[in-house]
């Protein structure tokens, strides 16, 4: 293990923004990690976490040690005439393992294509896309406690799987370090092509027999059409959650801004898409010097260049006072802003 002084995270965050760990490591081996995890016991520092950085907004340098997951292996761990169980390790990429199990023709994981990042983070917030959640073919979650070190196994309830959620983004905020997981997926997948957009595509490419393939094509051309890569510009995709209000707040809405869009969801509640909401407020495509907010996608806040985490922050506060004021309706980051 190297650790490294004084290490810029603008190439480990797809924000781009350039600021500062004290210490900085990756992590190849489970056993490097409870080694460093030993040693943050007797010398305790901040620490943080890294993945692919696809999830996070920087705002100030981390006076701390960041530890890049780098924990690499993907592994059939039995199969029957319907199912295999493969486990995956936190450091790979996460669309590598999308395409490994399409090469394979295991089904489940598909409409989740091109999602930036690696397995650990993505029980994190329960990664989703295009109908489908992890939470659905998600066995168990492999993850080190970080006070103890221990080795622990989370099942798919124990880790209380919500939208944009886990115990592992609120209750056990900080305590766990993801190593790997285990997912459950189909060798006679039912194909899920509720979203209108994976319908047309496949329409548009003359595709005559569903397929896991087929599906993840569709989706990485829609994925590919509609978000700004963040190679070109910096960007942390979805940058608000879509939020959820009572049926009857949603009839009232519907009443001053009949346009509205809304998805009834359980408990009488309605899924209200925030880039609707941040567009009605007049954001879409505003440019306030070295950041904005992206100009098709209006949930999507980014970095042209040089652009500060403070500074997206402050846009991010200005759009949810902006919503609030407008629509009565709290939006809440889906970043992790550190
Ligand atoms: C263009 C774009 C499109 C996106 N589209 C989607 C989408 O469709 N659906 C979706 O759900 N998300 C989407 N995202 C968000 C992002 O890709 C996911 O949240 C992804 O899972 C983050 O992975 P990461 O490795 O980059 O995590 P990071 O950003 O590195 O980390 C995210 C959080 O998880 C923690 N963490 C990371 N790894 C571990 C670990 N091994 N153990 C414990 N904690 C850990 C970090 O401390 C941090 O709090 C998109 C992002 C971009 C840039």
């Amino acid at each position: 293990m190297h650790i490294q002084p004084e290490v810029s995270l603008k190439p480990h965050n797809t924000f781009g923004i350039d600021v500062k760990a004290q210490q900085f490591v990756e992590v190849h081996q489970l056993s490097d990690l409870q080694t460093l995890l030993k040693e943050q016991q007797q010398n305790p520092t901040p620490l943080l976490i890294l993945g692919g950085g696809s999830n996070v907004l920087f705002t100030r340098d981390f006076e701390g040690l960041v530890a890049k997951i780098k924990l690499k292996g993907i592994r059939l761990l039995r199969e029957d005439d319907s199912n295999v169980w493969l486990e995956a390790a936190a450091g790979e990429v996460w669309h590598d393992l999308v395409m490994h199990c399409v090469q394979k023709g295991y089904g489940g994981i598909e409409n989740l294509s091109l999602i930036p990042g690696t397995v650990g983070a993505a029980p994190m917030q329960n990664i989703g896309a295009y109908g489908v959640e992890i939470k659905q073919v998600l066995e168990t979650v492999q993850a080190v406690e970080r006070s103890t070190g221990v080795l622990k196994v989370f099942t798919n309830e124990e880790c209380k799987f919500g939208y944009r959620e886990s115990v592992f983004k609120n209750i056990y905020k900080d305590q766990f370090v993801i190593t790997g997981i285990t997912l459950k997926l189909s060798k006679k997948p039912t194909f899920n092509t509720s979203y209108g957009a994976i319908q047309e595509v496949l329409q548009t490419n003359q595709v005559k027999e569903l397929s896991i393939q087929a599906i993840s094509d569709a989706v990485c051309q829609i994925r590919s059409s509609k978000l700004p890569d963040p190679a070109k510009i910096g960007n942390a995709g979805s940058f608000f959650k879509n939020p959820t209000i009572p049926f009857t707040q949603f009839e009232q809405l519907k009443q001053a801004f009949p346009h509205i869009v809304g998805y009834p969801v359980a408990n009488s509640q309605v899924k209200v898409p925030a880039g609707w909401l941040i567009e009605q407020s007049g954001w879409k495509g505003k440019r306030f010097g070295h950041i904005g907010v992206h100009s098709r996608q209006a949930l999507v806040l980014v970095n042209y260049g040089g652009g500060e985490g403070s500074q997206i922050r402050q846009l991010s506060a200005d759009i949810q006072q902006s919503v609030l004021q407008k629509f009565g309706i709290a939006i809440q980051p889906e970043i992790n802003i550190i």
